[in-house]
C-alpha cells in the first residue's frame, strides 16, 4: 500500500485525513474519481483517534432535542456495524440513577424508549434494572440513595482504525494518501496550485486539482486563516480529554454513563484490558497548542473526582491510570452560547469556486458527512452520485483490532509493508492501538530500525 507514484495533478485533493477526509476519500474511490488525500500529521492522529470511542446516536442530545441528529447517528451505528464488524462492538450501556440524579428513572424510562423508537427498534431493547440488580452488577458502585439504573445498547468502535481502513480501502492506481504532508499555500491559477511540504523529509513540491475539499475539523479557522481564503470563523474549539485505567481499578464489565455533579455526563467503558473514563469539555485556552494537544492535571483531577464519586470503595488515583489523551470538538457556531448545547450537525461552505470546506458533524455520522460535500461538489460539475456506493463492507486490511495479544517482529514487518506508517508512533499507537506497552515482544528501537530499513 505504501507505493505510490504520484500525479502532477488530481481532480480532487482532501486536505485533513481525520475520519471525516479519510470517508470523503474512501467514497470518491468508489466512484472512480482520481484523488490525492493529504495530512500534516499521520492519519487520524488528532480528533478521530481522541474520541470517546463510540458509535453512537447520543443519549444527551435527546434533551437539546436534536431528534433528527440522533437518528441519523443511530443509523449509522448500525451500518457501521455491519460494514466493519470486525472494528465496532455493540454492548449495553448502564445508567445508574441516584434519588438526586438530573435524569430521575422515569425520564430515564421515556428517554430510552424515545432513543430505541429513534433506531427504528433496531437497537436491542432497553431496559430497566432494580437498585439490587445493579449493584449485583457492580459491586463497588455507591448504594446510598440509588433508584436503579437504565440500560441501552450503543456501540464502541477502533477510532483511527475505522479511518485507517477507510484509506487503505480506498487506495488504488488513481487514489493516493500522504501522511505526514502539509498543506501550505493555496494559488489559484487556471485551477487550483497547491504547495504541500513534506514533514518528515523537510520538502516542499507542488500539485494542481480542480477541486479542493477541507476536512480540517478543528483546525478549520486556523489552516484557512494562514492560507489567506477569504473566510469568517466557525469553529467553537471545545477541548474534551480521556484517561486509560488499568483494567483491575475497577470491578466493571458493562460499559456506563455517569450523570456529573456539574449536570454533564462521562462515559465509563471496559476494552482491550483497559477501562476508558471520559470525558471533560471546556473551552480553548488561548494560545494553546491544538496540534497533538495534550489532558491537563485539573482535567485528571475532574475525571478521578467524579469516578470516586460514584466508585467511593475503589479509590482511584493517579497511579491507575496507564495514559491520557485529549482531542478538540469541532463544534461550529450555531448561536448557542453553551458548549454542551451546540447542534453536533455539520455544515459544507464554499468560500471560492472548486473550494469546499466540511466541518463539525461526529465521529458517528462521517460517511454521511462524506456523501453530502460529494453530492455538493458532483452537482456542480453535473455528474450522478451514486449513495449505495459507500455500503460497500469496508475490505479487512490491518490486524489488531480489539486485540491485545502479543505483537512480534513479524507482526511489525506486516504493518509496515501494508499500513503506511512512518514513526514508531503511527505503530504504537493506531497501527497496534496499542494502550499498554507491555503487549510489545519488540523494543521500540527496533521498530525504529525497521522502518529506517524500508527507507
Ligand atoms: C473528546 C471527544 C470525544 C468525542 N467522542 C465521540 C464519540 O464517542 N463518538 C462520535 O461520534 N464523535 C465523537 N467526537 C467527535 C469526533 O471525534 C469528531 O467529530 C471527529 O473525529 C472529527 O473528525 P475530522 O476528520 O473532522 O477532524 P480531525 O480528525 O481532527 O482531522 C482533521 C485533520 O486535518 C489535519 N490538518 C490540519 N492542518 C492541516 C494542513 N495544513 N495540511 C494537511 N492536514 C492538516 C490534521 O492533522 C487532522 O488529522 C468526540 C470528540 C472529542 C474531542
Amino acid at each position: 500500500l505504501g507505493k505510490q507514484s504520484l500525479n502532477n495533478h488530481y481532480e480532487h485533493i482532501i486536505i485533513g485525513a481525520g475520519i471525516v477526509g479519510s470517508g470523503i476519500f474512501r467514497d470518491l474511490s468508489l466512484h472512480g474519481e482520481d484523488c490525492l488525500l493529504v495530512d500534516r500529521g499521520d492519519f487520524n492522529s488528532q480528533t478521530s483517534q481522541s474520541s470517546s470511542k463510540m458509535l453512537h446516536g447520543g443519549i444527551r442530545y435527546l434533551e437539546n432535542f436534536d431528534f433528527a441528529l440522533v437518528r441519523e447517528a443511530l443509523h449509522e451505528k448500525k451500518t457501521w456495524t455491519k460494514l466493519a464488524p470486525h472494528l465496532t462492538k455493540e454492548e449495553m450501556f448502564i445508567i445508574p440513577v441516584y434519588k438526586e440524579s438530573k435524569w430521575p428513572l422515569f425520564f430515564v424510562r421515556i428517554g430510552l424508549f424515545l432513543y430505541d423508537l429513534l433506531s427504528g427498534f433496531k437497537n436491542p431493547r432497553f431496559k430497566t434494572l432494580s437498585k439490587k440488580k445493579v449493584l449485583k452488577l457492580l459491586p463497588e458502585l455507591k448504594s446510598h440513595e440509588l433508584k436503579g439504573a437504565g440500560m441501552y445498547s450503543d456501540a464502541i468502535v477502533e477510532d483511527s482504525k475505522l479511518g485507517l481502513e477507510c484509506i487503505y480501502d480506498a487506495l488504488n492506481e488513481k487514489c493516493h494518501a500522504l501522511n505526514y504532508t502539509q498543506l501550505i499555500q493555496v494559488d489559484k491559477k487556471n485551477n487550483y496550485e497547491l504547495t504541500l511540504f513534506n514533514v518528515l523529509k523537510n520538502e516542499k513540491f507542488k500539485i494542481t486539482c480542480n477541486n479542493v475539499i477541507f476536512s480540517l475539523g478543528p483546525f478549520t479557522d486556523q489552516v484557512l486563516n494562514q492560507l489567506n481564503i477569504p473566510w469568517e470563523n466557525v469553529i467553537i474549539p471545545s477541548k474534551g480529554s480521556h484517561i486509560w485505567l488499568k483494567q483491575d481499578a475497577l470491578q466493571i464489565e458493562s460499559p456506563m454513563v455517569l450523570q456529573t455533579s456539574d449536570q454533564r455526563i462521562i462515559f465509563v467503558i471496559p476494552q482491550r484490558n483497559a477501562i476508558l473514563i471520559g470525558t471533560t469539555e471546556i473551552a480553548l485556552d488561548e494560545n494553546e497548542e491544538m496540534f497533538n494537544i495534550q489532558c491537563s492535571e485539573k482535567e485528571i483531577e475532574y475525571i478521578l473526582n467524579n469516578i470516586n464519586e460514584y466508585f467511593p470503595k475503589a479509590k482511584i488515583t493517579k497511579n491507575h491510570i496507564i495514559r491520557t489523551f485529549a482531542g478538540i470538538r469541532p463544534l461550529v457556531k450555531d448561536g448557542n452560547k453553551d458548549r454542551a448545547k451546540v447542534s453536533r450537525s455539520h455544515k459544507i461552505f464554499t468560500p471560492q469556486k472548486n473550494m469546499y470546506v466540511v466541518c463539525g458533524g461526529k465521529y458517528t455520522t462521517f460517511r454521511i458527512m462524506a456523501q453530502d460535500v460529494i453530492k455538493k461538489i458532483f452537482k456542480d460539475s453535473s455528474k450522478n452520485y451514486n449513495k449505495k456506493l459507500s455500503l460497500t463492507p469496508l475490505r479487512k486490511r490491518s490486524k489488531f483490532a480489539f486485540e491485545s495479544k502479543n505483537v512480534t517482529e513479524e507482526d511489525i514487518k506486516t504493518i509496515i509493508d501494508n499500513e503506511m506508517p512512518q514513526t514508531v508512533d503511527d505503530i504504537l499507537y493506531r497501527r497496534l492501538s496499542l494502550i499498554n506497552e507491555e503487549a510489545l515482544d519488540v523494543s521500540k528501537d527496533k521498530i525504529q530500525n525497521l522502518l529506517k530499513s524500508i527507507e
